[in-house]
């Protein structure tokens, strides 16, 4: 069985992590400052390897129209490609392309009703609203 580290955990109890590199002090512990940097570095890994960040940027920030849905469900079509689990990806991408399919033929329902107006309002025929 590996030797255990020397190091103080942060409640300040004896780390039971084993030893590594050879040295005195596991991978979190030791104090060498390119071996921090490198703990530092796998604990982000991690942390990105768990949950997949959503790219904010790309969404529409807010949805009151069919074509913004259709927008948000290409953005997060676009996200799903980073999803790392090839089952959660195909899973994910099936349910978007599900929605897609549901809110197409309202997007180009819309579509086709905001023409008409616009001819409406351009002949002086105003629609009741
Ligand atoms: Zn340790």
């Amino acid at each position: 069985m590996a030797e255990k580290c020397i190091g103080l955990t942060q409640s300040g109890e004896r780390c039971t992590a084993p030893k590594a590199n050879g040295g005195e002090y596991c991978l979190w512990h030791d104090p060498d400052p390119i071996k921090q940097e490198q703990a530092k570095l796998a604990r982000l890994k991690g942390g990105l390897n768990r949950r997949v960040t959503p790219q904010l940027g790309d969404y529409p920030e807010t949805i009151q129209t069919a074509t913004q849905l259709l927008a948000f469900i290409n953005a997060a079509l676009q996200d799903a490609k980073q999803i790392e689990g090839h089952v959660q990806r195909l899973t994910v991408t099936a349910s978007l392309l599900r929605i897609a399919c549901e809110i197409l033929p309202i997007v180009d329902t819309a579509a086709r009703l905001e023409i008409l107006e616009s001819l409406f309002y351009r002949e002086g025929i105003h629609a009741k609203t």
